[in-house]
């Protein structure tokens, strides 16, 4: 343990986390040094609710407000100002300002840069308790995990950027001819980014980041379901003394704040994660516009394989994680669950007793499963089960709704799923199961590839030459091996085929956010 260090003292969700090969997993070896995870703040004050502007909360131009409304409940939590095409011009004339050459921002050092980020994680750290109870409120992700899950990944990844702000540099060439030649890593300039819902702090993180780091701009759109903890984070970066104008947050709708981002003419580059159906109209609009440069993080269907040598404890386990983690609600959700012929029929019993044994609750007390993030959602997720009836799948668990208040869906399990049924090819986003057989492992590369997606993939086996000739032969953007949902700052995480384009964590994402310069100077006269 480290010096300062307590003993942690972990609730029973999460330590039942832990034995699961996942994200917590990456956390194991650091987990002296995590701080137990407080009483949640079952009422949290809402401080910010309007759009943050040039280090200033304003309301809209409009005037005009939404709700955002508790999940768990049902019920409206408070109004956020609803910002649009005319707050999006705001906010982007403000990172312009800051982004001029000779403002405060663009003449630090990229070693202060590197503290900035640092300084905003020890304010987050600092208020993770209240952070994590606002991101349970609006999002309905239990505490419990929203503390020893998203805060954790959260604060992490600002500390590895904050690493990269100086160590990401360009090269000298040796070009032919009389000439010296380098390069230079420069920011691309006004970033719009648009997130998603199901993890919104952590999405904020994963795309402020990289892009603070290596000195860009940023007009953020969250997500209109999850506005708050963004707009918390943003008054910590102001605090950590981030100049007015480097980061704004505006929340509101789609169509209107975020088609105005990617149709911007002054914007450089959009960075998107949510649905492949908006993500396909992400780089239309750009093309419309300024031909700004287009990352996406788009759905998924991954497959989870449990090959026949698997340790069927630790199989069971993990696929359940895999795909019932965060409500469903992931974009790498393992949700096509490929399972050897062989252990197929105790796989499907150990799995359905799993779901039933699943906690399923008020988010702020001690269980595994909160409400889905909206009714919509809801919704869309109850009529793909609905269709998986229908389609002839075996529904062996669940498939209802959870009482009447708030948006819980029963974790769902079905078998003799195949693979052409509607819910073994549409994301459904949701706590819902699919268990496929398969007969040998060619055939079922073939079936794990034949998707429109690929985000990422899992293995469970112990045989290497099998899992090695899995991991290669998938088209995947991750491929977990006996593990699943292990995320590190460090990782590139991101999408073959229609899961998107480019890279997020890791080196690979400082690509994404910096332009390369090349300086050829004539020298006077060749060196002999
Ligand atoms: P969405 O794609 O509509 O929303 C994601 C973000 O894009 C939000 O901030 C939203 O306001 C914004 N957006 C929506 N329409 C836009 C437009 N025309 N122009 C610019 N921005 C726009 O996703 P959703 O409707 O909230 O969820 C639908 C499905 O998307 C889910 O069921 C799930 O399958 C998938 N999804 C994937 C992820 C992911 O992490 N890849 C996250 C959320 C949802
Ligand atoms: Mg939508």
């Amino acid at each position: 343990m480290h010096p300062g260090c307590r003993p942690v003292k972990m609730s029973a969700v999460v330590q039942r986390l832990l034995k699961a090969r996942t994200v917590f997993n990456a956390l194991k070896q650091h987990r002296a040094c995590m701080s137990a995870a407080p009483d949640p703040i079952r009422q949290p004050d809402i401080k910010y609710a309007k759009l943050f502007i040039n280090n200033e909360f304003v309301d809209a131009a409009s005037g005009r407000t939404f709700q955002t409304i508790n999940p768990a409940t049902g019920e409206a939590i408070c109004d956020v100002a609803e910002g649009d095409k005319a707050d999006v011009d705001r906010a982007v004339n403000a990172a312009r300002e800051a982004f001029r050459l000779g403002s405060p921002w663009r003449r630090l050092d990229a070693s202060e840069r590197g503290r900035l980020l640092n300084r905003l994680a020890d304010l987050i750290e600092r208020d993770a308790g209240y952070i994590a109870s606002l991101e349970t409120l609006d999002n309905g992700k239990p505490y419990q995990v929203a503390f020893a899950a998203d805060l954790q990944l959260v604060q992490k990844c600002y500390r590895y950027y904050a690493g990269w702000a100086n160590k990401y540099h360009g090269k000298t060439i040796p070009i032919d001819g009389d000439f010296f030649t380098y390069t230079r890593h420069e920011p691309v300039g006004v970033c719009g980014q648009i997130i998603p819902w199901n993890f919104p702090l952590l999405m904020q993180a994963w795309k402020l980041g990289p892009a603070l780091a290596m000195g860009n701009v940023v007009v953020m759109k969250t997500a209109e379901q999850t506005p708050l903890s963004a707009l918390y984070v943003a008054q910590l970066a102001k605090e950590a003394g981030f100049p007015p104008g480097v980061i704004n947050i505006v929340s509101g709708f789609g169509p209107t704040a975020g088609a105005a981002i990617a149709e911007h003419m002054d914007v450089d580059k959009v960075a998107f994660t949510g649905s492949t159906e908006v993500g396909k109209l992400i780089p239309q609009m750009a093309g419309r516009s300024n031909l700004k440069r287009v990352t996406l993080e788009l759905g998924g269907k991954s497959p989870n394989i449990i090959l026949a040598d698997a340790n069927m404890a630790e199989a069971v386990e993990q696929a359940h994680f895999s795909l019932f983690f965060n409500q469903g609600q992931c974009c790498c959700a393992g949700t096509r669950t490929f399972v050897e012929e062989k252990v197929y029929d105790e796989f499907v019993e150990r799995s359905v007793e799993r779901a039933k044994n699943r906690t399923v609750g008020n988010p702020f007390d001690n269980v595994e499963q909160g409400p889905q993030v909206d009714e919509e959602q809801m919704g869309k997720i109850l009529s793909l089960i609905d269709s998986g009836r229908k389609e002839g799948a075996t529904l062996c668990v669940g498939g209802n709704r959870v009482g009447d208040r708030g948006y819980f869906v029963e974790p769902t399990v079905f078998k003799d799923v195949k693979d052409n049924m509607k819910i073994a090819r549409e994301e459904i986003f949701g706590p819902v199961m699919q268990i496929l057989k398969f007969k040998n492992v060619d055939e079922l590369i073939e079936r794990a590839n034949d998707s429109e997606y690929g985000l990422a993939a899992g293995v469970m086996s112990q045989d290497i030459d099998r899992v090695m000739y899995i991991a290669n032969s998938l088209r995947a953007g991750t491929v977990w091996v006996n593990c699943f949902d292990v995320f590190d700052a460090g990782a590139p995480f991101g999408g073959y085929k229609m899961s998107g384009n480019g890279r997020e964590l890791g080196e690979y994402s400082l690509e994404l956010y910096t332009e390369v310069k090349t300086v050829t100077m004539k020298l006077l006269q060749k060196n002999s």
